[in-house]
């Protein structure tokens, strides 16, 4: 192999062009917009779609979804909700995904289950996309962050946090949330956020780390709050006046709890993390971690989780059983149109030869008619013949008659 030399940079003395660079991804990226899946985890109650709608200031639910109050409470469903939004000229479509039912059944054992086969049908799919022959442009559907509400019991983690929080964070960027923060005082709130750490670290369970940043005040914010995780929040849907000033709060007769406060509440460190400084990063992660390990998985032919929660789904399948399979139905496609074909042709012949066939009776029977024509014009043609014979023979004897009539007579005037 070649060795390659790198020579030491060099700093151009003119302008050339390239420092643009960044300006054309920049462009790029604003036309083509962004791509953000969010999924929301939790016991019904606990403030998801009022925290949703307070970060995006706007009413992210769409009509069709149905409210708090009418979502089933018997199993966990998948529900998705897409909306695109618009900030200063540069477009998100963001995908909410709710898991309405989560944590309210009396048996709760098994209530992950759904969310696991959710998240990594979103990987098969991808996947499946990405091992086509013919690539259409990508949407990515794949769920970059996992928003967890723990309800505000003031007692650490309880078993079915540690069991969601264990299956799912190998596959997903998770984010605990202390929910409805409002309703503890600070000294609780940082005595169950204390007991919730230790028990996260106890169980080894890997929540999503905030990068370090290189910008000097992004740094100082992901600094705070990985100090204050899990972040404690709050959501409210009306905004209120306070000394003045439009804010979002809750409203209570002793006061106001501000959602934006940081002094009340985490809110503002989530929003400015989640939105302002690392949507990309977890959207990175999820690519270069999750969803590669997922692929090496299925690439060694493991496709599927390994507790064998789930039986291999069609989806699941390494690429080359992918591949080996779209091949077999590629070939039963073509057998079918060649068989299709071969009926297509053996249908025409066969009128063809109909068609011929019939055409020859016909010719046969004009034949015949004009063979029995032709037979009664001759047998007519005889009969007149015969008749035209027979009044030419006794023309021809009148003739003769009439010529010994003469002669006799001539002879008779001769002798006289
Ligand atoms: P979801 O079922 O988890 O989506 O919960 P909702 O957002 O529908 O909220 C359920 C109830 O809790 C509603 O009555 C909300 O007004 C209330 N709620 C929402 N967020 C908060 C919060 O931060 N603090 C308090 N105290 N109540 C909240």
């Amino acid at each position: 192999m070649a060795a390659e030399k790198l020579n030491p940079v060099r700093n151009l003395e003119g302008y050339v062009g390239f420092a643009n660079v960044p300006n054309q991804v920049y462009r790029k990226a604003v036309k083509h917009g962004f791509e953000f899946s969010l999924m929301v985890v939790g016991e019904s109650g606990l403030g998801k779609s009022t925290l949703l709608n307070s970060l995006f200031l706007t009413d992210v639910y769409s009509a069709e979804y149905p409210g708090p109050s009418l979502r089933s409470k018997k199993t966990v469903q998948i529900q998705q909700t897409r909306v695109l939004l618009r900030e200063g000229g540069v477009h998100l479509l963001l995908t909410v995904i709710d898991t309405p039912g989560f944590g309210d059944a009396i048996n709760n054992a098994d209530c992950w289950k759904p969310v696991v086969e959710f998240v990594e049908s979103r990987f098969e799919e991808h996947l499946n996309a990405e091992s086509r022959v013919n690539r259409r442009p990508l949407r990515d559907t794949r769920v970059h962050c996992c928003l967890y509400f723990l309800a505000p019991t003031g007692h650490g983690l309880k078993a079915i946090d540690i069991e969601f929080m264990k299956q799912l964070h190998e596959r997903v960027n998770i984010i605990p949330l202390v929910a409805k923060a409002d309703t503890m005082t600070v000294e609780e709130c940082r005595q169950f956020k204390k007991q919730v750490l230790k028990d996260i670290q106890e169980n080894e369970i890997h929540i999503y780390d905030f990068p370090e940043v290189d910008n000097e005040e992004d740094s100082k914010q992901t600094k705070k709050a990985r100090a204050s995780m899990p972040l404690a929040v709050m959501g409210s849907n009306v905004l209120v006046d306070s000394n003045g000033r439009k804010v979002r709060a809750r409203v209570y007769p002793w006061g106001l709890a501000e959602v934006e406060n940081s002094e009340h509440c985490d809110f503002s460190v989530l929003r400015d993390l989640l939105l302002r400084c690392h949507l990309q990063d977890l959207k990175d992660v999820t690519n270069t971690v999750h969803y590669e390990n997922f692929r090496a998985q299925c690439l060694a032919g493991l496709a599927g989780p390994a507790d064998g929660t789930r039986p291999r789904s069609s989806l699941g399948r390494s690429p080359l059983e992918q591949m080996e399979s779209e091949r077999h139905e590629q070939e039963g496609r073509l057998q079918r149109m060649e068989a299709e074909m071969d009926a297509v042709f053996a249908a025409k012949v066969q009128e063809k030869m109909q068609k011929l066939r019939s055409s020859e009776a016909d010719l046969v029977k004009r034949q015949e008619s004009m063979m029995n024509t032709l037979e009664v014009q001759r047998r007519d043609l005889e009969q007149r013949r015969r008749q035209f014979e027979e009044e030419r023979q006794s023309l021809e004897a009148h003739i003769l008659q009439l010529e010994q009539q003469a002669n006799t007579g001539l002879r008779t005037l001769e002798r006289n």
